[in-house]
């Protein structure tokens, strides 16, 4: 029987209808499932948290990989088939939870006695970009991050930080890591089918961040404000800012002297930019 076959059929003998507000869009097919263990080229040393294991398909390939995994799933209704599919593997632990709840640093603590993690997991679309910045914020010592998540998404988190595709999440994953696209993935891979192509995308943790801030706050706020309204200027979006203080003259007068134009949008700054106009904002405001 195909996988596909062979997944409705499980969920069927188990009572169970795949949850769209949950974005359950279960991957059955062999050849991505292998793209992504390959992607975090798993060994008997390597600890892994699944965000979303669903009916178990990525999880009974960790298993056998690595050290340890835990899947965090919130749909309380998939936890005794999991279990059950999953019982030969004594180093694989199910948690019935939010991932947008849990605090990753005890759990990462608790499982894992500290030790580094990889994070790999095909995401639910509606929270993607929640997850992948509670992971870059939280980190607890998070080796990598390879996900699925919707191809449009790949493509900015991926984007090279002032240049095409790229959105306010670009700089703080450009911030954070380094990412790659691992491969796009057509919506028949999956079970439902979802309306739009996937990519998978691997995201590696730098050790240290490619621009000095002062305030990595202040330049993650300087930035979401400069993508708040797209179209207009940077000058006039920071001016009519709520959350960073700096009258027009001030900015005008930061942009000349680090040779920026008066008339640059946002999103044609490099992180590099940004990082200079935050730090020059904040040391006016201290003077
Ligand atoms: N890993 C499975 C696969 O590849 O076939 C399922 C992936 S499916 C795209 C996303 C999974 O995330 C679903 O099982 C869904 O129930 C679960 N999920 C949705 N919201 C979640 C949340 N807030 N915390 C944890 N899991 C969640």
């Amino acid at each position: 029987m195909d996988n596909k076959k062979a997944l409705k059929k499980q969920m069927a003998q188990n009572n169970l209808h795949f949850n769209k507000a949950l974005g359950q869009n279960f991957l059955t097919d062999d050849g991505i499932l292998d793209e992504i263990i390959g992607a975090a080229c798993l060994d008997d040393n390597t600890n892994v948290l699944e965000i979303g294991p669903g009916a178990g398909a990525l999880t009974l390939r960790l298993a056998p990989r690595a050290k340890k995994v835990v899947a965090v799933e919130l749909d309380t209704s998939l936890i005794p088939m999991l279990t059950e599919s999953l019982s030969a593997y004594s180093n694989t632990k199910i948690i019935n939870n939010d991932i947008l709840k849990v605090d990753l640093k005890n759990l990462i603590d608790e499982e894992f006695n500290g030790e580094p993690v990889r994070v790999v997991a095909n995401l639910p679309y509606y929270i993607t970009t929640p997850i992948i910045m509670k992971l870059l914020e939280e980190n607890p010592g998070f080796e990598s991050i390879i996900v699925m998540v919707q191809k449009e998404v790949a493509d900015r988190l991926a984007a090279i930080p002032g240049g095409k595709n790229c959105g306010a999440i670009t700089y703080s994953v450009n911030y954070y890591c380094e990412a790659q696209k691992v491969v796009d993935v057509p919506p028949e891979a999956f079970v439902p089918a979802p309306k739009v192509w996937s990519s998978v995308i691997k995201l590696d943790l730098r050790d240290n961040p490619p621009v000095e801030c002062e305030n990595v706050n202040h330049l993650f706020e300087l930035i979401k404000a400069a993508f708040l309204m797209r179209r207009k200027t940077l000058l006039n979006c920071i001016s009519n800012s709520n959350t960073i203080k700096c009258d027009k003259e001030t900015l005008k007068s930061i942009l000349s002297e680090l040779g920026i134009s008066e008339t640059i949008r946002g999103e044609a700054l490099t992180l590099t930019e940004f990082a200079k106009i935050s730090n020059m904002i904040i040391k006016r405001q201290s003077v």
